[in-house]
């Protein structure tokens, strides 16, 4: 009995020992004291003293970091570690290094310090960022009308370009010592949702300027000249933009463009012998192509004369080519769903352009890719992740007020189960969507270039986006389906591709980004192996070698102590910070990234260099660390904004869908896994209590989905917060705008109807048509003139919001014609309209 409760205090201890991560040499003393005392006391026999001894003996030659543990370990691990690594090249080399590691590293540790997320300071704007939201932004919104602007313009009219101009949107992330407005992240972002809520072409015409193009690229690795230059010009619209790397033959695999240049002596400007490029490339899809008159373009450089120095293939470079440069050719358009923002193909054949048009200059020559990687690290982290919640945003602040003023059955729609079903998912995912997107863009502010977390934003705020667009059409029925200026969400519906396509392809986002380069960047370890894998200098690769490798073993050995104590105690006796109320959400997430961990180890060690062709796997891994990411926004948007009681709904149903999310893609991981012991293990690990019941965690339930959507049917506070930044027109015949005055009108007449049933019902009123009750109603006294105004009004306005546009039956073509009112794009081309420069 004694050696039993000795050999379990003993296990106890590695435990302990494990699950705090304590060094080895403590490991080391405290099985020395306890071998001793053990001894002493006689509670083991002599052979299991020698053994432990022994192992002990065995334990310090190899917790000691030096000559004898590196032979023996360090040498031959290093031939199997370059064996199994993964081979990478030098393009994805240069994206794996690109940016900074920020929360998703702490996710990766298994032992996220929420105290260290909670002290990041809330994202705000500056006094001069809200000005401009509430002064230029407005007005700019106030000026379009995406209806025009796509279906009767194919453009936005020339004085909306000027505007743009102007006020400096172009040149949002441009300091102001060049002119620009030298906004936030946060401020960025905020623009570029509202926007988006107004008019997608607008949107995306703003966007792409201030995202990964020739200014952030300027900035970045610009010479003092070509900063000079160009950059007054950017921010004021004088030069307008276009970043040129898609090609037919490369889309996904942009590394892979076959467009080059030739480093060669030409003829510039009238200067002979200048040294510089001849470029042949084609490219397409290229976002304000059409108008630019600055190219960004991206190649491959080749000196076959040595006339830089003894490299004959440079590598990926960028170069700026003004698009009047004889032999460049600006192509038609393409035109993006129904957005007409300006996209179109451009190409050329040997065109020359100097050494000067190399962003950076020579010393940038043969950099590009990395460039590019470390700028769209910080980009992507911003603008499409705006766009996607800018799209909720409308979806949800509209379809709130359409899922009270619409009535079906004599009762509004949204108090129907399955439309609040449909209606839940779009506040739930929205909360989660707007706490990601705010948090992400503080992390840039703070000055991080998070790789990992933009894929992350970039793919789940798009996503998330295309559920809840869906959704808000499904509830809007027809209204949402007949097109015309009265429709405010048939374009954002379409716009979505092109957001889920550009950046990135959500597909290889999440099968190849997410956890391919997270795994590398995130994990405490790998990257380490990796680099002393590509070490040529044997001794210091054993030497870095080893002590990744240790670290390493330690850091897994710690993961399966601390998943099974947690999945033992279901996580409550994990201590957490944050609000009380929330505690259960910050054990289980903590829970669940030592169990993320774990499985990314596992399928790290099983799979070695075919990870990378384990798409799925790898999509599944990533799925876990984006939604404990996500989940972790949500927790710090509460405290942010002050931990509001009454957003409680939301914030439990943004956190129970993230943690089912994360088990079914813990359970899909297990299903598929080739390794069915390793799974079964993993799965008796992580999911200890839950094997002979089922899963553990539900998605949100039906009591809190309706708690849910009444707060996104009610004006007040949660509501106003949920959809923030959304453009509201003061025009009253706007669509949006009726639809808010129906919803107050609506609420208000609430009481009044709630009167006429009840006297209806005593039968102080005849049941007839709702207008003959109100005049019933009024003349017997039940209600007063006012409140039989209240029901006139809020009558007129429902009908207004859920009326649809109609057209003639030729849909107005003869009529356009007959105008003087130009209608294809040749047309207004050929009168020289739209064009912005
Ligand atoms: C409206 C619009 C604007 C754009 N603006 C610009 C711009 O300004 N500048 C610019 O340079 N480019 C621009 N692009 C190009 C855009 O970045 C590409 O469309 C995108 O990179 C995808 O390339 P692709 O369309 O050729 O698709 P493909 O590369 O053919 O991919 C097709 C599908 O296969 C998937 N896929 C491909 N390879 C893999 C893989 N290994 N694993 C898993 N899935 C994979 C993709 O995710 C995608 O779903 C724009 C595109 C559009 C549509």
């Amino acid at each position: 009995m004694v050696l039993l409760f000795s050999l379990l205090a003993a296990f106890a201890a590695a435990w302990f020992l494990a699950y705090h991560r304590l060094p080895a040499l403590v490991w080391i003393l405290v099985f020395a004291i306890l071998t001793g005392v053990f001894g002493y006391a006689g509670y083991w026999p002599v052979g299991l003293l020698k053994l432990s001894i022994g192992v002990l003996a065995l334990a310090a030659i190899f917790a000691v970091p030096g000559p004898l543990r590196r032979l023996l370990v360090g040498r031959p691990m290093l031939a199997v570690f370059r064996r199994i690594l993964p081979q990478v090249s030098q393009t994805e080399r240069e994206a794996l290094e690109a940016g900074t590691v920020w929360w998703d590293g702490e996710l990766f540790s298994g032992n996220p310090d929420w105290n260290t997320l909670l002290a990041y300071p809330r994202p705000r704007l500056s006094a001069a960022e809200q000005a401009f939201i509430d002064g230029p932004l407005r007005e700019l919104c106030e000026m379009l009308s995406d209806w025009e602007i796509t279906h009767e313009m194919t453009d936005m009219p020339q004085q909306v370009w000027q505007f743009i101009k102007d006020n400096g949107f172009l040149g949002m992330i441009i300091p102001r010592e060049y002119g620009g407005l030298g906004f936030s992240a946060l401020a960025h972002s905020e623009v570029v949702m509202q926007l988006t809520t107004r008019s997608g072409t607008a949107a995306v015409s703003v966007m792409v300027p201030n995202s990964l193009g020739p200014a952030e690229l300027l900035l970045h690795y610009g010479t003092r000249e070509q900063k000079e230059h160009y950059l007054p010009r950017l921010a004021k619209g004088l030069e307008i933009p276009c970043f040129a790397l898609t090609s037919p033959d490369a889309g996904s695999d942009a590394g892979g463009i076959p467009d080059f240049g030739i480093v060669c002596k030409g003829e510039w400007q009238g200067r002979q012998d200048v040294l510089g490029i001849r470029l042949t490339w084609e490219k397409r899809y290229i976002t304000l192509g059409p108008i630019a008159t600055l190219l960004g373009l991206a190649f491959r450089l080749y000196d076959p004369d040595h006339l830089l120095g003894t490299q004959e293939d440079i590598g990926i470079t960028l170069a700026l080519v003004p698009t009047d440069t004889p032999g460049v050719h600006i192509g038609r358009r393409h035109r993006a769903m129904t957005s007409t923002f300006m996209n179109g193909p451009n190409w050329g054949k040997d065109v020359f352009v100097p050494m000067e048009c190399v962003i950076g200059g020579v010393a940038q020559a043969g950099e590009g890719w990395k460039m590019l990687m470390n700028c769209l690290a910080a980009g992507r982290a911003i603008s499409l992740p705006a766009n996607g919640t800018g799209i909720s945003k409308l979806a949800a602040l509209t379809t709130g007020a359409y899922g009270r003023v619409r009535q079906q059955f004599k009762l509004s729609i949204g108090r129907f189960e399955g439309v609040e079903e449909a209606m839940a998912r779009i506040a739930g995912n929205l909360y989660v969507m707007d706490a990601a997107r705010v948090m992400t863009a503080g992390a840039v502010d703070l000055g991080e270039k998070p790789s990992v977390v933009s894929a992350i934003v970039k793919y789940h705020l798009t996503e998330r986006g295309r559920q809840v667009i869906n959704d808000a059409m499904d509830v809007h029925g027809g209204k949402g389906i007949c097109m015309g200026p009265g429709n405010y969400l048939a374009s954002a519906y379409m716009q979505t591709p092109i957001a889920i396509t550009v950046e990135g392809a959500n597909i290889l986002t999440r099968t190849m980004i997410i956890f391919g380069q997270g795994a590398i960047r995130g994990h405490p370890w790998v990257l380490k192996e990796i680099e002393a894998t590509r070490e040529t200098d044997r001794d210091k690769a054993v030497r870095m070698l080893d002590r990744a490798f240790f670290g390493h073993l330690a850091f897994t050995l710690s993961s399966v102590a601390r998943v099974l104590w947690m999945g033992l105690t279901g996580g409550r006796l994990t201590a957490v910070p944050g609000a009380p109320e929330l505690r259960h959400y910050y054990q289980q997430l903590t829970r669940l990234s030592s169990g993320f961990a774990l499985t990314a180890d596992v399928a790290m060690f099983l799979c070695g260099g075919t990870l990378k062709r384990r798409e799925r796997l790898s999509a599944r891994l990533g799925d876990v660390l984006s939604q404990l990411y996500l989940a972790s926004a949500v927790l710090k948007r509460y405290e942010d904004d002050g931990r509001p009681e009454e957003d409680l709904p939301l914030v439990r149903w943004g956190l129970l869908d993230c943690l089912n999310r994360i088990e079914e893609s813990f359970y899909s991981i297990f299903e598929n896994l080739p390794w069915p012991v390793a799974a079964w293990l993993l799965r008796g690990l992580i999911f200890p209590m839950v094997m002979p019941y089922g899963r553990e965690f539900a998605p949100p339930r039906d009591p809190l989905g309706h708690a849910v959507v009444r707060l996104m049917m009610t004006p007040g506070p949660t509501r106003r917060r949920l959809t923030r930044g959304v453009f509201v027109s003061a025009d009253e015949h706007d669509a949006v705008r009726i639809l808010e005055s129906a919803l107050e009108a609506a609420i208000a007449a609430e009481p009044v109807e709630a009167k006429l049933r009840d006297a209806q019902q005593a039968g102080r009123i005849a049941r007839r048509y709702a207008d003959q009750v109100a005049a019933e109603g009024l003349r017997s006294g039940v209600i007063s003139e006012a409140e039989h105004g209240l029901l006139q009004r809020a009558a007129e306005l429902r009908r207004k919001a859920i009326m649809v546009d109609d057209f003639p039956r030729d849909f107005g073509k003869t009529e356009f014609h007959r105008s003087t009112q130009p209608v294809t794009f040749e047309a207004l081309a050929r009168r020289g309209v739209g064009r912005g420069s």
